[in-house]
Parts: structure tokens; C-alpha cells; sequence
């Protein structure tokens, strides 16, 4: 079958039936991976020209009650040293991170109940209070809407939560029992109308993910209308449950970002740092299909390697100054910029 119209139609109404985007992907070939890349660049350089937004990532916390079937930091995984950073770290990484340019700090972690409102709304709010040109994203699980509130409060602009899957079997099959989609789902809800900007994502080629439910996500994706979408490719761990399903492959992760590109042309769409662990040139070809953003690492190089979600994670041994230097060039070299700035959605007029 012949895709082209598909990704013609894609383009022009940003809409797809749910049969269709199925059809997008199962149909795949290398032409329509290059139209779709050619259509989904142009967009991108339209609202955001060449640039490369940049976020300073900081590893808060390993310690997670949760237990996903796929993550390496999972409770029951007693191979994993644990470890959390000091208020005190964490804001002396985010200085570090702002002296070398960066605007957007992102804390993440596991759900650690040390990362009470309190701590962690102080955090926020002295990140908030040294450098106030900078915006703060959280990416630290599910919560109560108390709790978002509170920390929307105390000055938090974004949240991170992936979905991980639309489809509430799948998600059954990739969580534990006390975990629901419903509830994953409610917190993006909340979030969104708590006023944070939220991202939403999954992970290509999870365990079970068939192309009914990347349709199902991607029909998530054109519905919610997330500011920002985080999607890489599902990496085994060796200490999970899944450590013998095969990654997700770099064709299909490039080909998704370019078709969420083409849904929401002025999504924050970052190439992961998973995406550049399943090839050397990852992320420069997550870019060159359509994304726009980069997280580099600004943890301290003492802890990174023990925030393991999947196996042979890249930059864990850099520093921080060492990783902006690298991904600058790396993204000079595909001409493209990384800039400081804060780098808020750009919203069009729909
Ligand atoms: N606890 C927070 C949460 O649940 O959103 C943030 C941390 S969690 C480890 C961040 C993301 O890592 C998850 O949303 C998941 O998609 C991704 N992840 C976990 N294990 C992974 C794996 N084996 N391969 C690729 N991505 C993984």
C-alpha cells in the first residue's frame, strides 16, 4: 500500500483515523520514512527554524516504589545501588547548568517519598529564586492534584509523565497490579489543568506494543495535545523482568517523531538520550527527523551510572561542561544550534 496520501493528508489536516495512522506504520518503507522526514523537517524549521533547545537533566533519585515491568530502577531490582541527591546537590547542579547556558532545569527521579511537597517545593522554589529566567520541569511520577497544585505554586512551569502506552491491556502488561491507567492518565489530566505546559510519551517498542496501539498513541497524542512528547525506544535491563525483549529500533523511533511532528508542528519534541544509546548517532537523526530538543546530563558523574533504566545508558562517565561541549558540536555538525533560552512552546494560531 502506498502511504503517501496518508502522510500527504497527515501534513495538511494534522488528523488521522486511527486505521490510517495503523496503516502509516505498517506500511513503512524508506520513501515514506523520507517524505514524512522532508515534510515533518520543514515544519520544524518553520517554528523553530535550526535551533536546539537544550535541558539540563538532573537525576534526583533512583529509590522508586514503583515496580514497572521495564525499568531498571524498579523496587524489586536488588542490584540496583540506590542513591538521592541533597537539596543542596541539586541546586548546585542546576547553578552549575545555569553558568553553562542552560534555561530549563528538569528534575527527575523515581517516586521517592523523601521528595515530599515540602523538599521538593523548596527546591523548586530557591532553583526558581536564584535564577528566575529559568523555567523548571518536574518529572517525578504520579502525585495527588494537591500536590501538583502545591508545586505549580512554588514555581514549577512543566511536568513530564509518559503515558507509556494508550491501551489499557498493554499498560497492564508493562506494570504491576497496584499501578492503573486510569490514574496515570487522571494526573495528566490534572496536570494540564493545574496550567503546567505537560509532556506525555511512551517507549518504542515495548514489550507486546503492536501498531494498533502506537495508533492508539499517536491518536492520544493528536487528542491531548501534549506541549511536549518524550518518546524513545524501549532499551532491556538486564535486572527486569524484560531483559531478553528486543529494543526498539532507531527506523521506527525516527519515523514516529516525524509523524508527531506532522500532528502537532509545534510540539517540544526531544531526541532521547535512549535514542542515542541504540545508536551512536541517535540523536542527530532524531533531530534530523523531526525533533527539536536535547536533555543533556548535568547529575553529579558520581551517581549517573546508578540511574540505570536500561542497559549501557550513554554519557554516564562526562561531565556536565563535557556533555553541552559535545552536543553542541554534535548538532553544529547536522547544522542545526543549540541556543540558551528558556525554549517555551512557540503557539501558533489554529
Ligand atoms: N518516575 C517518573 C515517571 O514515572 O514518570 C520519572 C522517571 S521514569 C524512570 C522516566 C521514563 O523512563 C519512563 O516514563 C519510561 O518511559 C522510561 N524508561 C524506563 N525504563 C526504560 C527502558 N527500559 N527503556 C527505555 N525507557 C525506559
Amino acid at each position: 500500500m502506498d502511504v503517501a496520501p496518508l502522510i500527504h493528508k497527515l501534513a495538511d489536516t494534522h488528523s488521522l483515523s486511527l486505521d490510517e495512522y495503523e496503516a502509516l506504520i505498517v506500511n513503512r518503507s524508506e520513501a515514506s520514512a523520507k517524505l514524512l522526514r522532508n515534510l515533518a523537517v520543514r515544519e520544524r524549521v518553520r517554528i523553530y527554524g535550526r535551533t536546539v533547545y537544550v535541558r539540563g537533566l538532573i537525576e534526583v533519585s533512583n529509590i522508586c516504589r514503583n515496580d514497572c515491568l521495564y525499568c531498571g530502577i524498579r523496587r524489586s531490582n536488588p542490584n540496583c545501588e540506590r542513591y538521592r541527591l541533597t537539596p543542596e546537590e541539586i541546586l548546585s547542579c542546576a547553578d552549575e547548568g545555569y553558568t553553562l547556558g542552560f534555561r530549563t532545569f528538569v528534575l527527575q527521579g523515581g517516586e521517592d517519598s523523601y521528595f515530599n511537597d515540602d523538599v521538593l517545593g523548596s527546591v523548586v522554589r530557591e532553583i526558581k529564586s536564584r535564577h528566575p529566567d529559568c523555567a523548571v520541569t518536574l518529572s517525578m511520577g504520579e502525585r495527588s492534584r494537591e500536590s501538583y497544585a502545591y508545586l505549580r505554586e512554588c514555581g514549577a512551569d512543566r511536568y513530564l509523565l509518559r503515558h507509556e502506552t494508550a491501551d489499557e491491556t498493554h499498560y497492564t502488561q508493562l506494570h504491576p497490579r497496584e499501578m492503573s491507567y486510569a490514574h496515570r492518565m487522571n494526573c495528566l489530566h490534572e496536570l494540564r489543568e493545574l496550567g503546567y505546559a505537560v509532556g506525555c510519551g511512551f517507549m518504542v517498542g515495548s514489550p507486546f506494543q503492536t501498531a494498533k496501539h502506537i495508533a492508539q498513541d499517536l491518536k492520544f497524542i493528536e487528542t491531548f495535545r501534549p506541549e511536549m512528547c518524550g518518546i524513545g525506544p524501549f532499551i532491556p535491563h538486564k535486572d527486569t523482568p524484560f531483559k531478553d525483549y528486543p529494543a526498539g529500533t532507531l527506523e521506527l523511533t525516527c519515523y514516529l517523531l516525524s509523524i508527531i511532528r506532522l500532528i502537532h508542528p509545534s510540539v517540544l519534541l526531544p531526541a532521547t538520550t535512549a535514542l542515542g544509546t541504540i545508536d551512536p548517532m541517535g540523536r542527530e537523526k532524531g533531530i534530523m527527523s523531526g525533533a527539536n530538543v536535547v536533555m543533556p546530563n548535568l547529575s553529579p558523574v558520581n551517581v549517573r551510572k546508578k540511574y540505570e533504566l536500561y542497559d549501557n545508558k550513554i554519557c554516564t562517565g562526562e561531565e556536565s561542561a563535557q556533555c553541552r561541549e559535545c552536543l553542541n558540536s554534535r548538532m553544529k555538525a547536522i547544522g542545526y544550534e543549540i541556543v540558551t533560552c528558556r525554549g517555551d512552546v512557540i503557539r501558533e494560531a489554529v
